[in-house]
């Protein structure tokens, strides 16, 4: 079997390295915004995160997200964001166990 290349991109939380797919973008748009970005192709800077609420967690706790996307994250963003992660956890492990079976 051949090898791909699989792009590797670093958690700002736990600052592991992890292919793309096994990490949530978080991205601040050019309106300063700041989402998570499923899709991985909302255009902006990008944060990496590991699929992992507890990384989350310790991103908010480090303010890691203000760092990686130079950019200040209000706590009620960070607020908002935590929620959304936590709602988009399930279906991103879902989508991962669908590749993982093809
Ligand atoms: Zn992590």
């Amino acid at each position: 079997m051949k090898q791909r290349k699989v792009p590797l991109r670093k958690c700002v939380a736990c600052q592991e390295m992890m292919p793309k797919k096994e990490l949530i973008r978080i991205v601040k748009t050019p309106d300063d915004e700041v989402l998570i970005d499923l899709t991985g192709k909302k255009s902006g800077r990008g944060a990496y995160l590991c699929g992992k609420v507890s990384c989350f967690k310790l991103a908010q706790k480090n303010k890691s997200l203000d760092r990686a996307l130079k950019h200040h994250v209000k706590p009620e963003i960070y607020e908002q964001l935590a929620e959304d992660f936590i709602s988009v956890e399930d279906e991103f492990l879902a989508g991962k166990e669908r590749l993982d079976n093809e």
